[in-house]
């Protein structure tokens, strides 16, 4: 099936060009260039995924994040101007899932919205992020990151950090920590634990 993304960019030529790019990864996709329209069409349409300019006429983005918010949860990538950290920020709290600056790749939009795509079915399969002062944990995704940092872990190290972070408030028994992460026939030295805990310390 294909995903359907929703374009709100009031730039027409920007726009296009994305559709096109879009269009050829295979994507259904359709456009709006007001914000009050592009609500309409938010609340009203199925959409995947939005692609959302904070600057528009009609009403700004942010305003129509958090309209959106009330009634759907369609994944939202906010598109900012460069050094808007402010926008950034307001547009996570408000319930986006991620967000680019102006003027990015189109590889890297690309990402974001396969990432986005695929945060989402995680959510849908029911499993939340694990997260622990600055380190997030993505069961769906299989990301880690630290603070904005991504970190690359083996999948053993994954499944022993997801143990870990589940399990924050217990202290496990080594031998729990083996069977959830090496299986219950797991027959090897119990201090391969210690020695995952202290690479990934
Ligand atoms: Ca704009």
């Amino acid at each position: 099936m294909e995903e359907k993304i929703l374009i709100i960019e009031d730039e027409e030529k920007l726009a296009r060009f994305i559709e096109l790019e879009l269009e050829h990864e295979g994507y259904r996709v359709e456009k709006a260039t007001d914000g009050r329209d592009a609500l309409a069409m938010a609340e009203h349409g199925d959409y995947d995924l939005l692609l959302l300019d904070v600057m528009l006429p009609g009403m700004s983005g942010m305003e129509l994040l958090r309209r959106l918010r009330r009634t759907k949860q369609t994944p939202v990538i906010m598109v900012t101007a460069r050094d808007a950290v402010m926008d950034k920020v307001t547009g996570l709290d408000m319930g986006a899932d991620d967000y680019i600056t102006k003027p990015f790749e189109i590889e890297e939009l690309l990402a974001r919205i396969r990432a986005a795509l695929r945060k989402r079915s995680g959510a849908a399969a029911g499993e939340g992020l694990l997260t622990s002062g600055k380190l997030t944990l993505d069961p769906a995704r299989h990301i880690v990151r630290y603070g904005e940092e991504e970190i690359s872990l083996t999948s053993r190290e994954f499944d022993l950090l997801q143990a870990l972070m589940e399990n924050r408030s217990i202290v496990l028994r080594r031998e729990q920590l083996l069977s959830k992460v090496w299986g219950y026939d797991y027959m090897g030295e119990t201090n391969v634990v210690d020695v995952y805990i202290r690479y990934l310390r």
